[in-house]
């Protein structure tokens, strides 16, 4: 077991500060702290706070809480990273949401492609430096499998391959050569090419070769150096392109290599030398002609899972979207209130009065959103608009909102009347006024939603109904159906009014 190096002093000041973040479930913070203290190392970089959750019998939110409140103190640090479909491995990791972008180039695969928040971004948490120093802080003093296998390649894939159960496996059996090769080295690599692809790449930049179904006695000699942080090569045929695949679902991929070329099966000899003076991280691999894999992740924090959380948003305010950048959501739901006449409200009882009710309002909404795993996201005059992650648990806050105020209600003198819409599908995020907010035309047909409801009603479109569970959620409940025009939809949009809880 090699050494475990754990500040102590830090880690137990830490962890009394965490305690009193908020109450905790039984044993959470003893669990915390023998995992700080005992885990392999490899486990303490990029923890997934969903499989963490699954692995100790906690809840996810308390489990996602945990670690937001941990990174807030310092123990932990956030990991905002994307990982390539088509491979695995992570393209770009970082610490703060604002340097996250839309585009990414896969610099092992090459695959070229549009990403969204809720659409391979993931968020997780490795130990702070001054907690426990980890080799995964210094990736340049890891081994080359480590850096490749552990660091690079996301923990989170699930293995399409029956052959290989872990996706690690089906990369280490189609690698071909995996080192570290100094300045002035040059590696030469004699490789049998059946037709297919063979990749290269210094974990930067990504060159291809594709063998036809042309066979050839003669040994192909590709010569490739590395040159300022780019493959360069006196091959005429090897030249920067872009190509489109089709992947395993049908769907079209776009590639782009810094070189590429095609050339007979057959055997292939190829040198590559660093012409660089800090040394290269190469891998040689073959997927040969498998196709192109669409892989999916074991459950994890998508970037639209953590900002349609609350204490993110509590916690982390100034953690926002980089200027003039929208980042795309699939498919998020939002669920808007407003207060039916709060304008006599203010006429009746004086503005003071009127505007300490409404915050209490917002006290009482505010905690509803939170127990169900939602995000305000803002306040506008006495509305609120607020995102969740799941439609199931949108519309149960909702009926609660109204369930909630009723009964604050009770202990005032003017009732507050709520009325509630509720929409899905996909969105911006966007920075405006130093906070994060949504836009697009599923936010404003949630608006549009929200101003049908009367007195106690909450409206969900269609959408929402038929997501899987909402239904059911609402069996107690006399819901109605209602086709109607909304401004700036074309079409009759199908709502659904919820009422009254039925009295059998
Ligand atoms: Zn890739």
């Amino acid at each position: 077991m090699p050494d475990i190096k754990v500040n102590d002093q830090q880690l137990e000041a830490q962890l009394a500060r965490l305690e009193q973040a908020r109450p905790w479930s039984p044993r959470v913070m003893s669990k915390l702290e023998t995992f700080i203290r005992a885990a392999p190392d490899v486990d303490l970089f990029r923890v997934n706070p969903i499989q963490y959750a699954l692995e100790r019998s906690m809840t996810e939110a308390e489990a996602v809480d945990l670690f937001l409140h941990a990174t807030k103190i310092g123990l932990f640090e956030m990991d905002w990273h994307i990982v390539c479909p088509h491979c695995g491995f992570v393209v770009d990791s970082l610490h703060t949401l604002s340097q996250l972008r839309t585009h990414y180039l896969c610099p092992i695969c090459g695959a070229e492609r549009d990403y969204a928040l809720d659409d391979y971004i993931q968020v997780a948490f490795s130990i702070s430096p001054q907690v426990r120093d980890i080799p995964y802080h210094h990736p340049e003093s890891l081994s080359v499998e480590d850096l490749y296998l552990n660091y690079r390649l996301s923990k989170d894939v699930i293995s399409p391959l029956p052959a290989f159960p872990a996706w690690r496996d089906a990369i280490i059996h189609v690698t071909r050569y995996l080192g570290y090769v100094q300045p002035g080295e040059i590696v030469r690599t004699a490789i049998a090419l059946p037709p297919g692809v063979l990749r290269t790449t210094d974990g930067r930049n990504c060159l291809q070769l594709a063998a036809t179904q042309e066979q050839q006695e003669q040994t192909s000699r590709i010569a490739i150096r590395l040159v300022d942080g780019t493959f360069q090569s006196d091959d005429p045929q090897m030249q920067p392109g872009s190509l489109t695949a089709k992947h395993a679902e049908q769907q079209l991929v776009q590639f782009r290599y810094d070189l590429q070329r095609e050339l007979p099966s057959g055997r292939v000899v190829i040198d590559v030398e660093n012409r660089q003076d800090r040394r290269s991280a190469l891998c040689i691999y073959q997927p040969g002609d498998m196709p192109v894999p669409v892989l999916t992740l074991r459950p994890n924090l998508s970037g639209k899972k953590l900002l349609a959380t609350q204490t993110f948003g509590d916690l982390f305010r100034s953690e926002i979207i980089k200027m003039d950048e929208t980042l795309s959501i699939k498919d998020i739901t939002f669920v808007f209130t407003d207060l039916k006449g709060s304008t006599e409200m203010y006429e009746q009882i004086g503005d003071a009065k009127a505007y300490f009710l409404v915050h209490q309002h917002f006290d009482t909404l505010r905690r509803v959103i939170r127990e169900r795993h939602g995000a305000i996201v803002k306040t506008i005059g006495d509305a609120v608009m607020a995102v969740f992650d799941n439609p199931i648990e949108a519309t149960t806050a909702a009926l609660e909102m109204i369930d909630a105020l009723t009964t604050f209600n009770h202990t005032i003198s003017q009732e507050l009347i709520l009325k509630v819409g509720l929409h899905r599908g996909h969105a911006i995020a966007v920075t405006v006024n130093e906070r994060i907010d949504y836009f697009g035309q599923n936010v404003n047909i949630a608006a549009r939603v929200q101003a049908l409801a009367d007195a106690n009603e909450v409206y969900i479109t269609a959408d929402v109904y038929t997501s899987p569970g909402v239904s059911d959620a609402l069996k107690a409940y006399q819901v109605a159906p209602d086709e109607v025009l909304v401004k700036g939809v074309s079409e009759k949009l199908l709502v659904y009014k919820i009422g009254q809880h039925h009295h059998s």
